[in-house]
């Protein structure tokens, strides 16, 4: 029985604004692709990776993760997908018939450090058939009513808050019961594969595609269970971002 982990890494990172795709920026001298793989691979609970590519980049981000001597795993490359969910469905496609439980993983958090890998996966192992890590969210989280756009296209009448760039407030979870989550999510192979199978008609639009594997759980109806995440494992959006990482991997060091 064998833990395979999904890398996804097929993303273009527009608003990152580089002319490279966001899993190739650097980060204190490597990609983001590499340091996410390293990350996995020291878990020790990893066997294999499967790292979802944008088209035409395979070869290329294959032989990088591959050839690291901190890797040290079988590594295979897909082409990704035009949506994130659609690119994890590639990645699922390569899984060997001993793997039962698996690991998708956003090169987008490229810090997120062993121990948090190895906790996922625990808890799998202990019979959680999905689990993300979370954090508890510090900030007051209010629900809008829909952007005008995603209303018509539900075929709903439109909010009239008076002003395009005012939303109205819909309601105010209670903060205590959000968590904020991250990546790497574990699951096993039975449910992320059931869970992919009937969600796929979302994966070709970007505004219906799940943003996480374990939502695609959800929406059969199985539980999915939170344990503790990890700040080091924040997902890079912007350049601020990227500065922010820089200083936690040199606390690394
Ligand atoms: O765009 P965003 O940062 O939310 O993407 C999250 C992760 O999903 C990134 O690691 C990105 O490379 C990956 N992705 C993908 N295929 C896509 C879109 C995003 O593998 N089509």
């Amino acid at each position: 029985m064998t833990t395979l982990a999904i890398l996804t890494a097929a993303g273009s990172g527009t608003r990152l604004g580089r002319d490279l795709p966001k899993a190739l920026v650097d980060l204190a001298g490597f990609p983001l692709v590499l340091h996410a793989a390293r990350r996995l691979a020291a878990s020790g609970v990893v066997d294999a990776l499967v790292v979802t590519c944008p088209p035409g980049l395979g070869p290329d981000v294959g032989e990088l993760v591959a050839n690291d001597p901190q890797v040290a795993l079988p590594v295979r490359v897909v082409d990704g997908g035009s949506t994130r969910q659609a690119s994890v469905a590639a990645g699922l496609g390569l899984a060997d018939a001993d793997v039962d439980v698996v690991l998708v993983h956003d090169a987008a958090r490229p810090l997120a450090p062993p121990d948090l890998v190895r906790r996922v996966v625990a808890a799998v192992r202990h019979g959680r058939s999905a689990v993300v890590p979370g954090l508890p969210v510090v900030d007051t989280v209010k629900r809008v009513a829909p952007a005008p756009a995603a209303r018509r296209q539900a075929q709903e009448p439109p909010v009239e808050t008076g002003d395009p760039q005012v939303e109205r407030v819909v309601d105010t979870p209670d903060r205590g019961q959000l968590r904020a989550v991250q990546t790497p999510q574990g699951f096993s192979r039975e449910v992320l594969v059931r869970a992919h199978r009937e969600g796929a008609e979302r994966a070709a639009a970007e505004h219906l595609a799940a943003t996480d594997d374990a939502g695609l759980v959800e929406a059969l109806g199985l539980a999915v269970h939170v344990v503790a995440g990890d700040e080091a494992a924040m997902k890079i959006t912007t350049e601020r971002d990227l500065l922010v990482a820089g200083l936690w991997a040199e606390e690394e060091l």
